[in-house]
């Protein structure tokens, strides 16, 4: 068995995230912690978050990766969006206190102009005053396809951020193959050589999750549009090839694919009958 789920609704709470998951077969999900769009986040009810935490354990659910929205932009070149996203990152670190020891992946942000080096410098900036070596989140820096200004279409942009990162221990990567695919990386042709590429560079323990999506446009497009697993360009073969690889296999696999759930169910079951892990 693999570790697999897609992205859930988060508006019914916790448990029935957690509920919704089994129904589909999933033994991880990710969730937004707050409106994609942004704004303030719904109360987190204890009750609720203690029966979550028991059926976590009794169903085998584990590692979710909580997506902050995409309004956070730590490094937006207006400091009232800077402060904003830096305000939701503080918040969601407590909220993710509720629910220890899972990851917390967002978007590193888009320079808007500033460029790469101080977009790079103002993301470590903000995780700087909030991480703490306390906390007991992970937080995962996803790998982007390079759209606009976006900062971490490569890997060296994502070792620069942790480089400067004092609390590296907190601080990982969520690989995305859709975003990794139209960044330029050839995962169809080459899997062993980007992975060596990523050891090399930022270091296979620094990763944690893989969001696991097709995409609509060839590679290098720097387009990121999602497909559902094999029906766009990089093709069920090489996904089959991504779960089943020695330095992936053993990580959280989150489906971000535009699907309903019975496409979800259907990936979810596809993937682990295509995964030969035991
Ligand atoms: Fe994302
Ligand atoms: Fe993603
Ligand atoms: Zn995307």
């Amino acid at each position: 068995m693999i570790r697999i789920g897609n992205h859930l609704p988060s508006s019914k709470g916790y448990l029935a995230m957690a509920k919704h998951a089994t129904k589909l077969g999933a033994n991880t999900f990710a969730f937004f912690t707050r409106n994609p769009r942004g704004g303030a986040a719904k109360p987190i009810r204890e009750k609720d978050v203690a029966d979550f935490l028991e059926y976590i354990q009794a169903h085998d659910i584990d590692r979710l990766v909580a997506h902050a929205p995409y309004t956070m932009n730590l490094c937006s070149a207006k400091p009232d969006i800077r402060q904003f996203g830096f305000q939701m990152l503080q918040d969601d670190m407590q909220r993710m206190e509720y629910t220890p020891g899972h990851y917390y992946n967002f978007h590193p942000g888009s320079h808007i102009g500033q460029g790469v080096e101080v977009g790079i410098a103002q993301i470590a900036d903000a995780l700087n005053q909030i991480l703490t070596p306390q906390q007991h989140t992970i937080v995962l820096l996803e790998t982007m396809a390079g759209k606009g200004s976006e900062v971490g279409s490569s890997f060296s942009e994502l070792r620069a951020i942790l480089d400067r990162v004092t609390c590296s221990e907190k601080m990982g990567v969520c690989l995305d193959t859709c975003h990794i695919w139209d960044a330029g990386y050839d995962i169809v042709q080459n899997l062993d050589g980007v992975l060596t590429e990523f050891d090399n560079i930022i270091g296979l323990n620094r990763l944690y999750a893989v969001h696991l999506n097709d995409s609509m446009n060839p590679c290098g497009s720097h387009k990121d549009r999602h497909q559902k697993l094999g029906q766009g360009h990089i093709g069920l073969d090489a996904l089959t090839r991504v779960v089943n690889h020695p330095a992936l296999k053993h990580l959280p696999f989150i489906l971000e694919t535009p699907n309903d759930d019975t496409g979800y169910a259907a990936e979810i079951a596809l993937m682990q009958k295509l995964s030969d892990t035991l």
